[in-house]
């Protein structure tokens, strides 16, 4: 089934499920608000909803998902910044104990990204300028291993694209206050959906090491 009709059925499994079998919890997330100790900033792409790979229940994560699972640079310029308010409302509103950035192999913003700077062309009107934001990240894959190309340039530009994330996220006066305080914690995700491998990002050794 792939028509409407197939998401009308979930929702009716969720109704069952939440509302009608086991209906606290629905009740505690609005008696007490939601609550959620984890945000999480992953890609729109259809195959890494975190809800479903991080298997959590409602209430559990704040998720922003945008083209590539992007922290934009923090920019006072009056503009219209969805990710970053999203940020700024998981950390100074819900006071979250994590944020986690999960980048994703096969990831077509960062492909786009890489494109774009070989001298390829981009359709549309965002999305070239959105994922410009990452082009570093393919330069500093180059510059840690020249002559790369293709998919291993590509994984590499994804890992990197998490790094710049990260960094990007420290530009953010109340994410830098809250870490300082010792309330929040930043953590960079890469996600293998070849394998079914999950890597997380060691600021300690400088790699991305896989869990198990
Ligand atoms: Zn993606």
């Amino acid at each position: 089934m792939t028509g409407i009709e197939s998401l009308l059925n979930g929702f009716r499994n969720f109704r069952e499920m939440y509302f009608e079998k086991a209906p606290d919890l629905y009740k505690d997330l609005l008696r007490q608000g939601q609550n959620p100790r984890f945000a999480v900033v992953a890609c729109s792409d259809s195959r890494v909803d975190p809800a479903i790979v991080l298997q959590t229940k409602p209430g559990d994560i704040f998720a922003v998902r945008n083209v590539a699972a992007l922290v934009p640079p923090y920019e006072e310029d009056g503009q219209y910044h969805g990710t970053s308010a999203a940020l700024e409302f998981a950390v100074t509103e819900l006071s979250v104990d994590h944020i986690i950035v999960i980048g994703h192999a096969h990831c077509g913003g960062i492909a786009a990204m890489v494109r774009k700077q070989e001298g390829g062309t981009i359709n549309g009107k965002f999305i070239a300028a959105w994922t410009d934001l990452l082009r570093e990240a393919r330069e500093r894959a180059l510059a840690a291993e020249p002559g790369l190309a293709g998919d291993a340039l590509q994984a590499a530009s994804e890992r990197q694209s998490v790094r710049l994330s990260l960094e990007n996220l420290t530009t953010f006066p109340f994410v830098r206050a809250a870490v300082a305080a010792g309330g929040l914690s930043l953590h960079g995700w890469y996600l293998n959906i070849f394998d079914g491998v999950l890597e997380s990002w060691n600021p300690d050794t400088r790699t991305f090491e896989q869990e198990s």
